[in-house]
């Protein structure tokens, strides 16, 4: 019988909220402190073995699309374990799908955030439909018809697996339908067409013929979809059913084999006729439909934040227990460079996205500016960090961290998928650009953010120097490397803010240099101790 030893414990039934300060600043700092009670309830649930069993539960059993019944009739359904409903079921009662809307308060989507960065620690597959349900209420709100009758529904905690339609049920999910086989960053290229099929009460009925290549949680009651009508690409509301109590011509064609993401169904779907409600104007869609996606890419980057979170969790406890040459890895000179690396890298993503977040709270001309260019900026370089961030994670495990019953697998193959879904980094780099070019106070804002820290680091203000020159000319080849630039520059200016002068010293001395490499390349003389105890899960 082997003995099994040098092992750590399992990180389990802990808080995912009380044991991670860096998050319950930031969320005290941006306007959260309402919530904190209703949050560390949420990270106690979350943080317990069953509900971390049931993210790799729901992961190991993928969803399963079945076409017809026995009868040979259409049926489109696909049935989801029982852990996926469990974690959606505990993501709706907490409102992470619509808590800001319902009560929208100072501080509202803040603490919304600051459950998603957890939820994502545990599932982000679930954190899908949950993403685009809270998203698709900025862009329903163009329609008031489809308000009245749509958002209570949304705006219910009471999740409701079943299908059938939406007014039978206690709650309903929205999904979104943009990317077409021929092109899904070039929206305008979409070739599904949609036909004015009937009016009612103000309200507008098209049937819409053609396909969509990528429809994720396709068991979702309705989606938001675009298709082209006489005046141009324009958006609908697509619900699963129709009003007469049919489904609704929305046939899905198969399930995508994915890398990760796994626990979630993404979907290819033909549309013969679907009835879908306009919402905006003719010609109008993308803009109306883009709406949504800004508060979805605000979803990625918060979601990456928190894999980098639980990665980086993972990585300390295991390098607190475990042993080689006779010391704990911790105390190992190297593994703790790695590891406080990782740590600021995991803490400047975290109080950019709850930054960010707060801009979402906020309705002046300052905080629109910050949305419209901080929102793709955060997206393109924080999800771009991340499948390393999730390799260098793993490798701290050895080779327990390439097994999948370690959660850091599943980590590292979900990593790539914020960076590429609701625009991929090069796209996200070029909106940077239109945002600046068509918002031309945004940089000397975004630039005053930084300057106030800039006088306790001269590294930071060289760099603001640097970037204020670059912005005069901005050249879309070199787009990436001015948006990291952009976003290293306000997380720098954060850290020295908010975060210790450990913590805030060594990401100047290694993000400002502008070379990004490999992770454990802090320099002689960095307090990596002080940085890992900071960022290390307070648990045990
Ligand atoms: C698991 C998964 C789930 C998804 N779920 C959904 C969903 O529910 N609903 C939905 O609508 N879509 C969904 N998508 C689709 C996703 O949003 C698109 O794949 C993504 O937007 C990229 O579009 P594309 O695949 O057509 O790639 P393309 O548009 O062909 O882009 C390919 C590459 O070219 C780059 N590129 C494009 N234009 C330029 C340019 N002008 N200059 C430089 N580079 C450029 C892009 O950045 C990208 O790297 C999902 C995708 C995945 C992987």
């Amino acid at each position: 019988m082997i003995e099994v030893s040098n092992q750590p414990p399992p990180l389990e039934n802990y808080n995912l909220l009380s044991s991670d300060p860096i998050l319950s600043e930031a969320l005290v700092r941006e306007g959260a402190n309402f919530a904190l009670e209703d949050l560390r309830a949420l990270g106690r649930k979350l943080g317990t073995a069953e509900m971390i069993a049931a993210g790799a539960e729901a992961n190991r059993n993928p969803p399963v699309l079945k076409s017809f019944d026995r009868y040979g009739h259409r049926i489109d359904e696909v049935t989801f374990h029982d852990s996926w409903h469990a974690l959606l079921g505990l993501a709706l009662a907490n409102g992470l799908h619509s808590g800001p809307w319902v009560k929208p308060r100072k501080g509202a989507h803040v603490a919304r955030a600051g459950g998603c960065f957890m939820l994502a620690q545990i599932e982000s597959g679930v954190y899908c439909p949950v993403s685009m349900t809270y998203a698709a209420v900025a862009t329903l709100k163009h329609a008031p018809g489809a308000v009245a009758e749509w958002l209570p529904r949304i705006y219910s905690r009471a999740y409701d697996p079943s299908f059938k339609p939406a007014e039978q049920k206690t709650s309903a999910l929205i999904g979104m339908g943009m990317t077409e086989n021929q092109g899904g960053s070039d929206l305008r290229a979409n070739v599904s067409r949609a036909e004015p099929f009937a009016e009612s009460g103000g309200r507008r009925f098209y049937r819409i013929h053609g396909h969509k290549w990528f429809m994720s949680a396709p068991m979702c009651d309705a989606f938001l979809m675009l298709a082209q009508t006489a005046a141009g690409p324009t958006c609908f509301l697509v619900p699963r059913w129709t009003e007469e109590g049919t489904r609704n011509a929305i046939h899905i064609r198969r399930l995508k084999d994915k890398l990760g993401n796994r626990s979630n169904a993404s979907s290819e779907v033909e549309l013969e006729g679907a009835l879908g409600e306009l919402i905006g104007e003719e010609g109008r869609g993308i803009p109306t439909i883009i709406e949504m996606g800004n508060y979805t890419r605000l979803d990625c980057a918060i979601g990456t934040a928190g894999l980098m979170r639980q990665g980086l969790a993972q990585a300390v406890h295991h390098a607190r227990h475990r042993r080689a040459f006779q010391k704990l890895l911790i105390d190992q000179a190297l593994m703790a460079n790695v590891l406080a690396d990782l740590a600021i890298e995991s803490e400047a993503a975290t109080v950019l996205a709850m930054r960010l977040a707060r801009a979402y709270d906020e309705e002046d001309e300052a905080a629109l500016a910050y949305r419209r260019v901080v929102t793709p900026a955060a997206k393109f370089w924080i999800c771009k960090r991340g499948p390393a961030f999730a390799a260098e994670a793993m490798e701290v495990l050895g080779g327990n961290g390439y097994v999948e019953e370690f959660n850091l697998a599943r980590i590292y193959r979900e990593m790539p998928l914020n960076s590429i879904w609701e625009g991929s980094g090069n796209v996200m780099c070029l909106d940077v650009l239109r945002a600046l070019a068509r918002t031309p106070a945004a940089i000397d804002m975004l630039l005053g953010e930084m300057h106030e820290a800039c006088n306790a680091d001269g590294r930071l203000r060289a760099h603001v120097v640097k970037l204020q020159e670059r912005s005069r000319q901005l050249d879309e080849g070199q787009a990436r490397s001015f948006v990291r630039d952009l976003v290293v520059g306000l997380q720098a200016a954060l850290l020295i803010r908010h975060a210790t002068a450990d913590v805030a010293d060594a990401f100047s001395a290694t993000r400002l240099s502008g070379d990004g490499g490999a992770f454990g390349l802090l320099p002689a003389g960095t307090n990596v101790r002080a940085i890992i105890d900071r960022a290390a899960p307070a648990v045990n």
